[in-house]
């Protein structure tokens, strides 16, 4: 589960991955705007230092040109000391005209009470002020008279002011009530863009304390409104560079995560075929190789490891000789390897012999084609091996049987010849053994007595019936289908057969002893056929002996074996030599110069036919041993077990 969970996070995280340059993008869209504000924040602070610096300036600047004025006044009350007062003196006075041309609107010259006795008005372009609110400065004349200046405090901000603080500011006198006294400039933007930053200064010195002041100016104050609050360039360029940036990254994203798709696409794609290749290189009964030219082992498929019996990794990048290759014909295999890996494989495939790590042994069919890379180059061969042992097992089993059945054939007509040469020379037997007793009968009519004649005559007479006998049994062996089943004594048998040859082995200089354990119960076989049989054994055994040295030894011996009669034939001879019963018992399998080879196959097959078995094996103290096995009747069986 916690495995399932955590593919799923990573799926997740690899399916959103192309998100992450978004909301990347986001985050440092963001940061970007917070340090926008924060720098406008620090910006606008600065600003407000700037303004409250620049109003206490600017009072301080207007301040000190009412004191310059003042001084101005005071010098010229002094000059008109003693000087009759008159409007002509005053307006002949340079310092009067000085005045007016700087900021005086008039100039006036009062007695004790308060009584006009000159005035020079202002003829300047300070009329303009004339309807506004004026302020004034005086200066004592004499002991009994005053002289009082009127000036308009707008012309003071407007002259007072230096250029760049009025370009930079309006510059206004509030009074208590909000009210605009005076401006630095005729139309001031107040209220009409908005709220602007801006700083009051309470008026000091002889602003404020000006004798005739009104009492609303008690109380003004000296107001610098910013008059272009200069909005800072990085806001507007942070916006665009946002407004822009935005949509472009979401372009982008889009188009990510489009390819991101794509290439998902292409991964499962990728992933889906290399599955179905694999998982049709492993299903596939063909066995694969890729090698090098070198004939090193690149690649094999899951079959050609279960076919050799090695595991892939341990057969990849192996150089021959391969393990897989026979030990014995190693220099064959080499050779042919050398061919194939020059590119001189037949194209229609060759057959091999490999050894599978167990040991057993199998037959392929290899095809060698070019091995090509993406770019088309040959880098090495590609091998499809098919295991064709079994197909070549029953290829044997069918050549084996297609023989076997042509051998038959041949025997059936062998048996027929065999017949009827039997049944042609029963005839002369039979005469034969008539004329030796019907001469024998003449003799003795005439009175011959002479032994030796009447002995020769009687041996012929018994030869001629023993070869009649054989040729009866070989007649009725061969033509006879079922072998007959009839109760017999199997050491009866065995003892018929050991007669028969006892003079031939006598010849040959073979001992030939018999062993019969006692109590050997009857089986149910057909007499004939298994005297033939143990004649053949004994005589093959006798042949085996005929190249040996030292003495010659047969012994033929009975057992009883569970619910089987067991007879070996044993020799001390030169043995199997390697042979298996199949091969002796193949038809026409012999090593003699006069030798047929029917007579173990026709062994094998009488005891077949008897539900028994042949076998033959070396025998434990040299020489071969060779025995066959018959059931016990029923009846037989009930008594060994009961005995
Ligand atoms: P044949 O006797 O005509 O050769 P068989 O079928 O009887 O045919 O025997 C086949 C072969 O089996 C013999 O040629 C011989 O090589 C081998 N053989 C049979 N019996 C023995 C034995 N006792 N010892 C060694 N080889 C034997």
């Amino acid at each position: 589960m916690p495995r399932l969970q955590a593919m799923t996070w990573r799926e997740f995280l690899h399916r959103g991955l192309w998100l992450a340059p978004l909301g990347l993008s986001l985050v440092f869209v963001l940061g970007v705007l917070g340090w926008v504000r924060a720098n406008e924040a620090e910006e606008q602070e600065q600003q407000r230092q700037t303004l409250i610096s620049d109003a206490l300036s600017t009072e301080a600047q207007l301040r000190d040109r009412i004191d310059e004025e003042q001084a101005h006044v005071r010098q010229l009350a002094a000059a008109l000391a003693g000087q009759a007062p008159g409007s002509a003196v005053l307006a002949a006075h340079p310092e009067v005209n000085a005045g007016l041309r700087r900021l005086w609107l008039s100039v006036t010259w009062l007695d004790a009470r308060n009584r006009v006795l000159a005035e020079v008005p202002s003829e300047s372009e300070a009329n303009r002020y004339e309807d506004g609110l004026s302020l004034h400065l005086t200066a004592p004349v004499g002991t009994d008279s005053v002289l009082v200046i009127r000036y308009a405090p707008a012309l003071l901000l407007k002259r007072g002011v230096p250029w760049w603080l009025a370009r930079k500011y309006d510059v206004q006198l509030v009074d208590s009530a909000d009210q605009v006294i005076a401006s630095s400039t005729e139309s001031p933007l107040r209220a009409a863009q908005g709220p602007r930053p801006s700083y009051r200064v309470a008026l000091t010195g002889p602003l404020r304390a000006s004798p005739l002041a009104q009492a609303a100016l008690t109380d003004a104050a000296l107001e610098l409104t910013l008059r272009d609050p200069s909005p800072t360039a990085i806001r507007p360029l942070a916006w665009v560079l946002v407004a822009g940036f935005l949509p472009l990254i979401a372009v982008a994203s889009w188009l990510l995560r489009r390819q991101m798709r794509q290439v998902q696409r292409a991964e499962v794609a990728g992933r889906t075929e290399a599955a179905w290749r694999r998982a049709m290189e492993d299903s596939a009964l063909v066995a694969l190789r890729a090698r090098d030219f070198d004939g090193r082992l690149l690649y094999v498929n899951r079959t050609f490891s279960d076919m050799v019996g090695l595991p892939v990794e341990q057969l990849v990048g192996l150089l021959p000789p391969m393990p897989y290759w026979p030990p014995d014909a190693l220099a064959e295999v080499t050779e042919r390897n050398r061919r194939n890996l020059a590119g001189q494989a037949p194209r229609e495939g060759y057959e091999a012999r490999w050894r599978h790590s167990s040991g057993r042994m199998l037959d392929v069919m290899v095809f060698e084609s070019p091995l090509v890379d993406a770019g088309g180059r040959q880098i090495g061969w590609m091998g499809s091996i098919i295991d064709i042992t079994e197909r070549k097992r029953l290829e044997d089993r069918e050549r084996r049987q297609v023989e076997t059945l042509a051998h038959n054939a041949r025997l059936t007509m062998l048996g027929e010849v065999a017949s009827t040469l039997a049944h042609e020379l029963n005839q002369p037997l039979t005469a034969i053994a008539s004329y030796g007793a019907g001469l024998s009968n003449s003799l003795a009519k005439l009175g011959v007595q002479d032994e030796l004649v009447l002995g020769a005559l009687q041996r012929l007479g018994q030869q001629a019936a023993q070869a009649g006998r054989i040729v009866a049994r070989i007649r009725e062996f061969l033509t006879r289908r079922e072998p007959r089943h009839e109760p017999c004594d199997l050491h009866e048998v065995i003892t018929a057969a050991v007669e028969l040859l006892k003079r031939d082995c006598q010849r040959r200089g073979v001992a030939l002893e018999m062993h019969l354990a006692p109590g050997v119960p009857t089986v149910l076989a057909d007499a004939v056929l298994i005297e033939q049989v143990v004649i053949n054994l004994v005589r093959n055994a006798a042949d085996a002996l005929q190249s040996g040295e030292g003495p010659r030894r047969i012994t033929v011996s009975s057992r009883v074996a569970g619910e089987f009669v067991r007879v070996d034939v044993q020799d001390n001879g030169p043995g199997l030599q390697g042979r298996r019963v199949e091969q002796l018992c193949a038809p026409f399998y012999s090593t003699k110069a006069d030798g047929m080879g029917m007579g173990l196959a026709i062994c094998r097959s009488i005891i077949e036919a008897h539900q028994g078995v042949l076998d033959a094996s070396d025998a434990g103290s040299g020489g071969a041993l060779f025995s066959f096995s018959l059931p016990l009747s029923r009846q037989a069986q009930g008594e060994t077990t009961h005995a």
